[in-house]
């Protein structure tokens, strides 16, 4: 097929990699460079988002956050400019729900059809080609453009109209951050405790408080690995998306927000673009210890 994609960060770069791969026509755009890598491998750098839904049928949009989907969409040489009937725009940011119903009846207006395709799993997830991939739109566009996906994640899901895809992708967020809340007490807790958190972490590994998130973001809480994956700015965006739709649909999610409050405290530090295992960090501020250090009364 002929594809385009625009947005080549940490998760289009694999993302547009894996298509190529597969024997696809790719055209990429950013309004960074568009690495070597991509181009190396048979993809054609375009100049603007406009070239690109001229000569692709598929557009995928993958960049930060809802401004730049709009202005990647419609702006000036942005992609309606060279879109015509029949063309088809999946975005695979993560943005907000009611804005996405917005751009979907805009593209449509132009005779397109349009898939909100959020995605959960991480870099690791985009490199691997294993991501989870939350789709809204037409039954028809998600099947045309079901194989891409599958050459880019494993569990591929239409929940419903446009915007149920962004819909889900903040539920998913929600359960993300508060993981990582609660595996960064647990681990803390363990090492001041005196125990050993990598120990502590391969123990739990097998119970009811296993999870992905113990095993990825544990594991970087432990290395003090916090070069991004995803930043903490990008999930401080998505649980504004989670704690802005809970006010307008009169409902309360007290851990959500104050997991927020730590992810501010985070950024107060400076740490807007650490990964957001980093939020251990101002637990770790708080509770006057760093996994790593010697325990208090530890005798190693
Ligand atoms: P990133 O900042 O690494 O990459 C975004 C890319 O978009 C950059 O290369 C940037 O130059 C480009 N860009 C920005 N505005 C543009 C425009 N108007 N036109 C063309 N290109 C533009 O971000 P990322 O980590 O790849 O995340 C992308 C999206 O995926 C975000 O919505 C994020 O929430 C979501 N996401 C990220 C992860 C992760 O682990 N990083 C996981 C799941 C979902």
């Amino acid at each position: 097929m002929k594809v385009g994609f625009i947005g080549l960060g940490i998760m289009g770069r694999p993302m547009a990699g894996h298509l190529i791969d597969a024997g696809h026509e790719l055209y990429l755009y950013d309004i960074q460079p568009v690495p070597d890598e991509l181009t190396g491998k048979g993809g054609t750098a375009c100049k603007s988002g406009k070239e690109v839904a001229e000569k692709a049928d598929i557009i995928i949009t993958m960049v930060p956050d809802t401004p730049h989907v709009e202005a990647a969409l419609f702006g000036e040489n942005g992609v309606a400019q060279g879109l015509s009937k029949g063309k088809t725009v999946v975005d695979m940011s993560s943005i907000a729900p009611i804005e996405t119903k917005r751009f979907a009846s805009e593209i449509n207006k132009l005779g397109c059809d349009y898939l909100d395709a959020p995605v959960s799993g991480g870099d690791v997830g985009a490199k691997a080609a294993s991501l989870t991939i939350m789709v809204g739109g037409p039954e028809a566009a998600f099947e045309k453009v079901k194989p891409l996906f599958e050459k880019m994640g494993k569990n591929i899901t239409l929940v419903g109209g446009n915007g149920d895809g962004q819909t889900t992708k903040v539920a998913n967020q929600i359960i993300v951050a508060l993981t990582i809340e609660a595996v960064a007490e647990a681990l803390l807790f363990a090492a001041k405790a005196g125990a050993d958190p990598a120990r502590v972490r391969q123990a739990l590994m097998g119970g009811f408080a296993s999870s992905r998130i113990l095993e990825v973001h544990g594991e970087r809480m432990i290395k003090r690995n916090f070069n991004p994956g995803f930043r903490i700015e990008l999930h401080q965006k998505d649980l504004n998306l989670a704690l802005a739709g809970a006010k307008s649909l009169n409902l309360s999610l007290p851990n959500t927000a104050s997991t927020q409050q730590l992810f501010n405290a985070c950024a107060a530090q400076g740490g807007a673009q650490w990964d957001h295992s980093g939020l251990l960090r101002i637990l770790e501020v708080m509770g006057n210890f760093e996994i790593g250090q010697t325990a208090p009364g530890g005798d190693d």
